[in-house]
């Protein structure tokens, strides 16, 4: 090794996509942001390349087995890669593996917190409640020897608890182990004449095992008489015993809460008679329930141990309008579960508490002498990983809170803390666009948590457009100078100062602030301007809200995460406006009054959620623009020879596709334990087609040609084509000048999937009454691209329409004409609106947001 390699990760020739064969060296042990415009290459350095070949070396180096795989995945394009470490890629489109994936599940706090509940809760009954305890043989006899001299003792085998029947099988099971006389229903009966019970009637019976005084000479005969008793019932032993009068127990009484049994009675004077329930498993007697052995997958609803038998462990019942399970409300457990208690808290209780909140809880725990040298390691686990969610901004989440529900910028800082609290060292983190969804006044905070994961030793490459994360950076690498084609090279390379004074580099340009990206109008809101007035909602961390928003004006919403922007726009205002001019009737509605929806014809929602699930969606079918593609090559002269029609072409079905992969280009090769490998189909090299149809050229390329296009690429291909012209533009409008045609929809970013929703919004023709609704659209692209984006936004009003906004990006923010501010926290501590007013009002105010404004308009 040469001592090069001992200080960085050094790529060389790299080729993967568009990048011009470059070569980069990334410190070890230090933070590295990849910048530039959307498509210039970035996530094909980060992803494609640098953790492509991360994994595939790692693979390369597990087994002989997974070897064999290694030589099947696609190489990245690149000469040679030295240094690497072992890389862990955390991005945005990493699906939620399981419907049941919590945010305890994710984090892995919750297999700590079941670790000590099976450690240190203390089991309980889960039908009356008391607690219940279980000894070892050894103890039971000790007790038992530790009664006063001359106590008159039955030692007894419980048979059956409370159970109905007449349970004469019961009575031969005794008499065959050679025993005589047995309490039945709290009476001495001779099993000579069993008693004829009524079995629709609740029994208890118990065998009398032996019945002796205690005297030290009698301890050989007590020990094997709890043996016995032992055996017989499987573990249970009940004992009845009368002291000499004047003496105390050393026993405990019988619990209160025992019915079927006779009770203690204690006449002054008389000798007193107890009754005492010993158990070498968890159970209760008053109830006759006898717990399993109590573990850590007592608590796992994902394990048939824990899970509740009615919902399987996913707490809602029913397909599409789920409910809430009946049997465990929603807790996900078995009885036997939920009634452990860890100072009170069930592990449900403890999964509903917000993060900041249990880790004040679990730091004033108190623990009994014995149990706290086993809980202390446990929680040394738990509570750094509470520490960093708190710190990022996630104090508000619940373990509980279902991984399907987070945003994806929220996911991705979910398992960054998870990182740096599971404490591995020597490994590459790839990080696409961590900022996404975090408010200006946190992102400091997220810098703090990639530099405690960078001090202790790892490396950092981030995909990132935020300048504060830019300006923090050790090695700041622009990659440009365009999208596709026109970009794929560095264009500056070194810490963020000197990057800011390479004029080439536009990233420089706005750090230094010599550009600018808002275009801000006059557009004034007054007590004349049309408005949708919602009021009095009701929902997740909304109480009893009410908000006005006017209508043909580009009206921002912000506030740091968690504070309720989603719940308010997506949950309830988009649901008023569909249900008034829809006509959808809702079942239950949380809002108490909305007016104004009249003013409006259409909502059009565009949000992150991916286009599609099905991997045959590309943007060109998406678009709609597909069709006029096929047609050109169906009018081609080489398809008319044929008799090729515009149906040939297609990819999705017909006789056009290839056989083998039916047209997807790629096959899945299952490894086993390992996730599924995606390879290029070996028929086709995953060009989709099938030899005849791709002999079929419009101005030399075929139609996979097509399909690799970029958007850029194929504006110029089609210039004369008009219509489909104009659809491309569209899609160059937002941005998305860089993606290829046949881009499978599943790998668009949730940002670019946005904008290609805006796009092919833009193609219809604008009713002029349009209300659109945005979750923040400027995800993944760069300062110059948001520019771009604020364009289209504000073309959008001046036509008449309305734009509403969900974003963070404080360039955008300021060029709205309208800002809805929410706060001042997340979870309980959100949910309020703190201003409402145009940018420069709330500019002048003491928020977050306000401190960003001033920030970005001075
Ligand atoms: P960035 O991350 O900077 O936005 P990308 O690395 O995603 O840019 O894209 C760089 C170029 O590579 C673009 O022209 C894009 O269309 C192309 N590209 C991205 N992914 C693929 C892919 N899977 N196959 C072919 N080209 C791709
Ligand atoms: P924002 O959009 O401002 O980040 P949200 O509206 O997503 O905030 O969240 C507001 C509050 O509602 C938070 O406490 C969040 O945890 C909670 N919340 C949001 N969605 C859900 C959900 N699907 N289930 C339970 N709680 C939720
Ligand atoms: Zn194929």
């Amino acid at each position: 090794m040469d001592g090069k390699n001992d200080s960085c990760i050094e790529i060389r020739g790299a080729k993967t996509h568009n990048l011009k064969n470059i070569d980069l060296d990334i410190p070890h042990g230090k933070l590295t942001v990849l910048t530039g415009v959307s498509g210039s290459g970035k996530s094909s350095l980060a992803f494609d390349t640098l953790f492509a070949e991360g994994q595939r070396q790692y693979l390369q180096s597990l087994s002989s087995f997974t070897r064999q795989f290694v030589d099947q995945l696609e190489p990245p394009s690149v000469d040679s890669i030295r240094g690497l470490q072992p890389s862990l890629c955390i991005d945005q489109n990493q699906g939620i593996s399981s419907p049941r994936s919590t945010v305890g599940t994710i984090t892995e706090i919750y297999d700590f917190v079941r670790l000590l509940m099976a450690r240190v809760a203390t089991p309980a009954c889960y039908a009356c409640g008391n607690p219940i305890d279980r000894q070892p043989p050894t103890s039971i006899i000790e007790s038992i020897a530790n009664l006063p001299e001359g106590s008159k003792m039955t030692i007894m085998a419980p048979m059956v608890l409370s159970r109905k029947g007449g349970h004469l099988d019961v009575f031969e099971k005794i008499t065959k182990s050679g025993l005589l006389r047995a309490q039945v229903d709290g009476e001495f009966v001779d099993l000579e004449s069993p008693p004829v019970l009524s079995p629709r009637k609740e029994h208890s019976i118990a065998a009398v095992v032996d019945r002796l005084i205690q005297r030290p000479e009698n301890a050989e005969r007590i020990s094997s008489a709890v043996h016995a008793a032992l055996r017989l019932s499987n573990g249970l032993l009940s004992l009845h015993y009368q002291t000499p009068s004047q003496t105390d127990s050393p026993l405990q009484p019988v619990s209160s809460s025992r019915t079927k049994a006779p009770r203690a009675r204690e006449p002054k004077d008389q000798p007193s008679e107890f009754d005492r329930f010993f158990s070498t498993r968890f159970a209760c007697v008053a109830c006759g329930i006898s717990l399993p052995e109590i573990e850590p997958r007592t608590f796992s609803f994902n394990s048939p141990y824990g899970a509740c038998p009615t919902c399987e462990g996913f707490g809602e019942i029913g397909e599409e309008t789920k409910q809430e399970c009946p049997t465990c409300r929603g807790n996900r457990l078995r009885p036997e579960s939920l009634a452990i208690r860890l100072s009170n808290k069930s592990i449900a209780d403890i999964s509903k508490l917000p993060i900041s909140d249990l880790r004040v809880w679990l730091a004033h725990l108190q623990f009994e002498r014995t149990k706290q040298p086993i809980a202390e390691p446990i929680l040394k686990e738990i509570q750094p990983r509470l520490d960093y969610l708190t710190h990022v901004g996630l104090g508000y989440l619940t373990l509980d809170r279902k991984g399907d529900t987070l945003s994806g910028g929220e996911l991705q800082r979910v398992r960054l803390a998870t990182s740096v609290g599971t404490g591995l060292i020597g490994v590459c983190y790839v990080l696409d666009e961590p900022s996404i969804g975090l408010h200006p006044r946190d992102t400091q905070r997220l810098i703090e948590i990639l530099r405690s994961l960078q001090k202790r030793g790892n490396t950092i490459v981030v995909v990132e457009h935020d300048e504060a994360i830019m300006k923090a950076a050790d090695l700041l690498v622009d990659i440009g100078p365009g999208a596709g084609v026109h970009g794929g090279e560095i264009i500056a390379c070194g810490p963020p100062k000197k990057v800011s004074r390479i004029a080439e580099s536009i990233t420089g340009q706005y750090l230094l602030g010599t550009k600018e990206t808002h275009a801000p109008r006059e557009r004034p809101v007054g007590d004349d301007t049309p408005k949708l007035k919602l009021s009095g909602v009701t929902k997740n961390n909304l109480r009893n809200l009410s908000v006005d928003f006017p209508l043909m004006r580009l009206v921002g919403i912000t506030g740091v995460s968690g504070s309720g922007k989603s719940t308010l726009i997506h949950d309830s205002l988009v649901l008023a406006i569909q249900s008034t001019i829809h006509g959808n009737t809702l079942a239950t509605q949380h809002w108490k009054n909305f007016t104004g929806a009249e003013q409006i014809d259409r909502l059009i929602e565009i949000d992150q959620s991916p286009i599609g699930r099905s991997p045959r969606s590309v943007p060109a079918t998406y678009c709609g623009l597909w069709d006029d593609i096929r047609k050109i090559y169906a009018s081609t002269r080489d398809a008319k020879q044929r008799g090729f029609k515009a149906v040939r072409f297609s990819f999705n079905s017909g006789n056009g596709r290839c056989d083998a992969c039916a047209g997807q280009g790629r096959q899945k090769l299952e490894m086993s334990f390992l996730e599924d490998v995606d390879i290029p189909c070996p028929e086709c090299v995953g060009k989709r087609y099938n030899r005849q149809t791709l002999a079929v050229h419009f101005k030399g390329k075929s139609i996979a040609d097509a399909l690799d296009m970029t958007v850029d690429e194929a504006v110029e291909f089609f210039e004369n084509m008009d219509s489909l012209k104009r659809s491309l533009q569209r899609l160059q409008e937002v941005g998305l000048g860089y993606i290829t045609l046949g881009q499978r929809s599943t790998t668009l970013s949730g940002g670019e999937a946005q904008r290609l929703k805006l796009a092919n919004e833009l193609t219809r023709t604008s009713t002029g009454k349009t209300l659109y609704v945005l979750d923040e659209p400027t995800t993944g692209l760069h300062l110059a691209d948001v520019a771009q984006l604020i364009q289209v936004l504000q073309g959008l009003v001046e036509r008449g329409n309305s734009v509403l906004v969900i974003e963070h990006h404080m360039d955008l923010i300021q060029s709205c004409d309208w800002v809805i501010d929410m706060g001042p926290e997340g979870g309980n501590q959100g949910g309020e609106i703190l201003a409402v007013g145009p940018p420069a009002m709330l500019a002048k105010l003491d928020t977050p947001t306000g401190r960003a404004l001033r920030e970005v308009m001075a």
